[in-house]
């Protein structure tokens, strides 16, 4: 069968993405993290002088990936790796496929046909015929681009990864047995979390992702400018805000979260906010946003916002003005919108899934929920004590800080591009 292969709005391969920030000097992260991380970094970058480091993903715009590499390259460069980033070709016919296997993969039942497989391969290959591999190290991120491995022998010498964001510990069966022959083939993978991963023949590494405290979606903004952003979107600041900020996508349950937001409405006043945009390899989200917008129904107090690719202002300040965030996902990778949210000292309802357990401990530096009545008692417990609810938001800072802050995964980045050149003494799983 043939398959339209269009251009969406992804470049040509190897049209390489410019990310769409701009580096911060190193001394700015010293003032946050302190200078020996800083000079630790310098110290690795030095010894990957003269190699170039090849990302390939299936997006530059919307969702997890493209916003840690839209952070990450900028920052290698600044330490002097040649680093740079490609980004395959698709039509939705690929796309749709793709975004099953990725339900599939996160434990969703999807049925995936035959045809569906023949149609990701002939996507596949045609971008491996038309994907120029220059990297001396492959970085592959998720399953979309996993195939390109085919094309391992025509550079012999290039050390070839693959960078599972996804949590594949339960994976549906046949999309995990139909991805395993490439992923086999990798010199080495990388998961998230250790409960993340499955058994492979080849090296794996655990390397949880993070933020950058200095981008717009992250960095420190004065009053006035939250203020903007709340007029802009016809929000009133006379009432608490609960807000999730995700994609329009069914793992992220934004029906949950509008059905919590009314239980909570029945004891205590306040709006709901549900803001997010669309990722080009993510054909199903306007079905979302039409079905999220229809349960809302006409309730003045929640918004529904669309937000264009790059408003990262905005949504810094919408997380801001929020008196409590949510992310109340059935299934969640990392979870990076809960990272930004403790980054901000937010007090924050998240489901138990994904990595949001690495980031929230329950009472601690969060709360978990695991259904809707859960997180509706959640966010009422800290709506109305704001004291607890603080003394959660700065205890996740903290945590945040500690953990998964640019620094820390441009160190544990750096040491698995030099670990490629020192296989001696390793332990398969
Ligand atoms: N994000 C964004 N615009 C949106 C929705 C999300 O910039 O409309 C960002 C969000 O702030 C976070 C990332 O995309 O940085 C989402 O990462 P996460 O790990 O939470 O979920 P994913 O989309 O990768 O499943």
């Amino acid at each position: 069968m043939s398959i339209k292969y269009e251009q969406r709005d992804n470049p040509s391969p190897n049209e390489n993405v410019k990310p769409s920030s701009q580096c911060h000097p190193c001394s700015e992260y010293e003032k946050i993290v302190g200078s020996s991380i800083v000079e630790e970094l310098r110290l690795l970058a030095g010894k990957l002088q003269g190699k170039v480091i090849q990302n390939i993903n299936s997006t530059s715009v919307g969702g997890g990936v493209a916003e840690i590499l839209n952070r990450m390259l900028p920052m290698l460069q600044e330490l002097g790796v040649d680093a740079r980033w490609d980004v395959i070709k698709g039509g939705e016919g690929f796309f749709n496929v793709t975004k099953k296997i990725h339900n599939a993969l996160h434990g969703k039942t999807e049925e995936i046909t035959p045809q569906m497989f023949e149609i990701f391969m002939e996507t596949s290959q045609r971008n491996i015929d038309e994907m120029k591999i220059y990297g001396d190290i492959v970085f592959v991120h998720d399953p979309q681009p996993v195939a390109l491995i085919r094309k391992k022998a025509s550079m012999p010498d290039a050390k070839w990864i693959w960078r599972c964001h996804i949590d594949v510990s339960t994976p549906n069966k046949p999309v995990w047995d139909f991805l395993k022959p490439f992923i086999h083939q990798y010199d080495s993978a990388v998961f998230s979390a250790p409960g993340f991963s499955q058994p492979l023949p080849i090296r794996q590494f655990l390397i949880s992702p993070s933020i950058d405290p200095l981008s717009d979606k992250n960095k420190d903004l004065p009053q006035e400018i939250i203020d903007k952003v709340l007029e802009k979107y016809h929000i009133p600041n006379d009432k608490p805000i609960i807000t999730q900020i995700s994609r329009f996508d069914y793992l992220k349950d934004p029906i949950g979260v509008i059905e919590a937001y009314r239980l909570v409405k029945k004891r205590i006043d306040c709006q709901l906010i549900i803001a997010g945009g669309t990722a080009t390899d993510d054909p199903e989200s306007t079905k979302v946003f039409a079905e999220t917008r229809e349960a809302a129904a006409n309730d003045a107090d929640i918004h529904i916002l669309p937000i264009p690719s790059g408003s990262d202002i905005e949504i810094n300040a919408l997380q801001r003005a929020s008196t409590v965030i949510v992310q109340k996902s059935l299934r969640e990778g990392f979870g990076l919108t809960i990272t930004e949210a403790l980054w901000k000292a937010k007090p924050v309802v998240a489901s138990s899934t994904g990595g949001i357990p690495l980031q929230v401990s329950h009472k601690y530096s969060g709360l978990l929920c695991h259904s809707v009545a859960g997180a509706a008692f959640a966010i009422k417990q800290l709506l109305s004590s704001p004291e607890y609810a603080k003394r959660l938001g700065e205890n996740g800072r903290e945590h945040i800080r500690q953990n998964f802050l640019l620094t820390r995964h441009l160190k544990d980045y750096l040491l698995l591009f030099l670990c490629m050149y020192h296989t001696e003494d390793v332990v398969y799983l």
